[in-house]
C-alpha cells in the first residue's frame, strides 16, 4: 500500500473509519466486561471536547504550555488526596499503567543505584498475580522478577512468602489493590511492616483500585487499607483510563516524596538539540489525555463517582451470586470491588467464553497454574452494569449448550505438545501446530478454546514464543 496520490474527502475518510469497525467488539451495546470503560454519555462527551480541546498542545516543556502544567498537578493532587497523601506526596500522568509501573521500577533501580551501590543484580519481588507490566518492566530495566506464589485458596500473597524471598539484592516489592485477574487485595499492611523492616520499597499496583477502591471506602463498604495511609507503601499507580472513566491514554504514578521521585526524572543537554527534560517516559505528548481525566474528574465529582460505583458494585454483587447459584461454575477467591473470575469443575470455560461470544458477550479467558483453575475474567464498569441480567441468562444457557457438546480432547493436545517438544526444532513445530489451530496468518481465529487450551497446557517460556511469532505476523 502506497500514501494516496490524491488526498480523500473529510466523509470517504471517516466512513472507512468507521467501515474498519465492523468486526470489532461492539462496547456501546455493554456487552464487552473489560477493555473499555464507559461513564455514561454525558461525561463522555465532556471528556471528549475537553481532549479535543487539548489534542495539540504538547505536554512536552512546562514552560511552553503552563496550561498543561496546571492540569497535570491539578489531576496529580486530586488523585493524591483521594489515596491519603500528604502533602509531601507527588507524582506524574503517564500514558496508562504500563508506563506508570515501569517508572516506579525504574525509580527503585535508579535509587539503590546510587544509596545501594553493592547491588549489581537487582531483584524485584513479584506476587503470582502482579500485573504482566512488572515482568515488562523487568525486561526493559534488567531488574530481576522473583514469583511468589499465592495462596490458593484466597489468590493473595503472604507478607511471610515474600519475606523469604527477599534477598540481599532486592530492591522492591510489589503487591496488588487489587490484582486484574481475580480481583482480590494483597496484605498490604502486612507487606508495609516487611519494607519498612528491610528498609525496601514498596509499590501498591493500585492501577484498577486506585480510584474504585477509594470511593467504594467513602461509600462505607469494608475495603482494606492500600494507600498512603499504610506505612512502608513508597509508590502507588492509579489508571485515570479505567476506573476514573478517563479517555485512554491516562494514568498517575505516585511517590511518598521529591527524594524519591527524583529518580524518574531523565534530562539530557548532551545534544546539539533542545535541553530534554522528562519526567515521564514520553517526551512529545498530546495535551488531550490529561486535560480528559481532568475534566472528568471535575464533572463527575465525588458525587458522580459516588453514584457510578454503587451501581456498579450492586451489579457485580447481583453477577457473582448469580454465577455461583449456576450449577458447575464458582467465583475465585473473594473478590473486592467490580472485577472477579470464574472457574468450572465440570465444563471447558474456554467453550463457554466461545458460545457466549457468539452471542456477542466478551469474557476474557485466563491461564490455569499448578495451583490454580484455568478461568474467565469479568470487569464490570458502568457501561456494561445494566446488562448483569442479561448476561447471567445467556450465561446459564451457554452452560447447559456446552455441557451438550463433545469436550476439547485434552488428553490429545497435550501429545501434539509432547511431540512437538521432542521434536529437534520445537520451535517450528509449534508454529506448524499453532497453524494448524487457526493461529496464523494475519487474520485472527474466531474461536479460541482450542488454542486456549493449547496454549494453556504448554510451558509459559514456549507459549511466549509462540505468541510473539503470532504477533510478529499479524502486524506488518
Ligand atoms: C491494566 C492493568 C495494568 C496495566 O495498565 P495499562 O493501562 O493497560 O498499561 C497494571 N496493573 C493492573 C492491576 C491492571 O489491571
Amino acid at each position: 500500500m502506497r500514501i494516496p496520490q490524491t488526498g480523500l474527502s473529510k466523509q470517504e475518510i471517516l466512513a472507512a473509519l468507521q467501515a474498519f469497525k465492523t468486526r470489532d467488539m461492539d462496547w456501546k451495546a455493554g456487552k464487552v466486561f473489560g477493555y473499555v470503560y464507559n461513564p455514561g454519555e454525558d461525561p463522555a462527551e465532556v471528556m471528549k471536547e475537553a481532549y479535543l480541546a487539548y489534542l495539540t498542545e504538547n505536554g512536552l516543556d512546562p514552560t511552553v504550555f503552563p496550561s498543561l502544567l496546571k492540569v497535570e498537578t491539578d489531576v496529580v493532587r486530586m488523585i493524591a488526596t483521594l489515596l491519603r497523601g500528604d502533602a509531601n506526596v507527588v507524582g506524574n500522568l503517564t500514558s496508562g499503567g504500563t508506563e506508570s509501573i515501569m517508572l516506579a521500577v525504574k525509580t527503585a533501580r535508579d535509587q539503590a543505584r546510587v544509596e545501594k551501590p553493592q547491588i549489581r543484580e537487582p531483584e524485584m519481588i513479584l506476587p503470582r498475580t502482579a500485573h504482566a507490566a512488572f515482568h515488562k518492566a523487568a525486561h526493559y530495566l534488567s531488574v530481576k522478577p522473583v514469583v511468589v506464589e499465592i495462596d490458593p485458596a484466597t489468590f493473595k500473597v503472604r507478607a511471610e512468602d515474600m519475606e523469604k524471598a527477599i534477598t540481599a539484592n532486592t530492591i522492591l516489592l510489589v503487591a496488588s489493590a487489587p490484582n486484574y485477574s481475580q480481583g482480590v487485595v494483597d496484605p498490604i499492611a502486612d507487606i508495609g511492616r516487611l519494607a519498612q523492616k528491610h528498609n525496601l520499597l514498596f509499590h501498591v499496583d493500585g492501577c484498577v483500585g486506585g480510584i474504585h477502591l477509594s470511593f467504594m471506602r467513602k461509600l462505607g463498604y469494608d475495603i482494606p487499607d492500600f494507600d498512603f495511609s499504610v506505612p512502608g507503601v513508597t509508590s502507588i499507580s492509579a489508571d485515570m483510563h479505567k476506573y476514573g472513566y478517563a479517555a485512554k491514554g491516562c494514568s498517575v504514578v505516585m511517590y511518598r516524596s521529591k527524594e524519591l521521585r527524583k529518580y524518574q526524572i531523565f534530562a539530557c543537554s548532551d545534544t546539539l538539540g533542545y535541553t530534554l527534560i522528562n519526567p515521564t517516559v514520553l517526551s512529545s505528548k498530546s495535551g488531550g489525555p490529561s486535560a480528559g481525566a481532568w475534566a472528568i474528574l471535575n464533572f463527575l465529582g465525588e458525587e458522580g463517582y459516588s453514584r457510578i460505583i454503587k451501581t456498579v458494585q450492586d451489579a457485580t454483587k447481583k453477577l457473582i451470586d448469580g454465577i455461583n447459584s449456576i450449577p458447575g461454575l464458582r467465583v475465585l477467591g473473594q473478590p473486592v470491588m467490580c472485577m472477579f473470575s470464574f472457574a468450572s469443575d465440570e465444563i471447558n470455560v474456554y467453550q463457554l467464553a466461545d458460545e457466549m461470544g457468539r452471542r456477542g458477550w466478551y469474557l476474557q479467558g485466563q491461564f490455569s497454574t499448578p495451583l490454580t483453575p484455568r478461568n474467565l475474567h469479568i470487569s464490570v464498569n458502568f457501561g456494561n452494569a445494566d446488562r448483569a441480567d442479561a448476561l447471567l441468562s445467556d450465561l446459564r444457557a451457554c452452560v447447559e449448550i456446552v455441557k451438550a457438546k463433545p469436550p476439547i480432547d485434552t488428553d490429545a493436545i497435550k501429545a501434539l505438545i509432547g511431540g512437538a517438544l521432542q521434536s529437534p526444532d520445537p520451535e517450528a513445530a509449534f508454529n506448524q501446530l499453532a497453524a494448524s489451530a487457526g493461529l496464523t496468518g494475519t487474520s485472527l481465529p474466531s474461536e479460541l478454546a482450542f488454542i486456549n487450551e493449547a496454549l494453556d497446557a504448554l510451558p509459559d517460556s514456549i507459549c511466549n514464543l509462540i505468541l510473539t511469532n503470532f504477533f510478529n505476523d499479524l502486524y506488518v
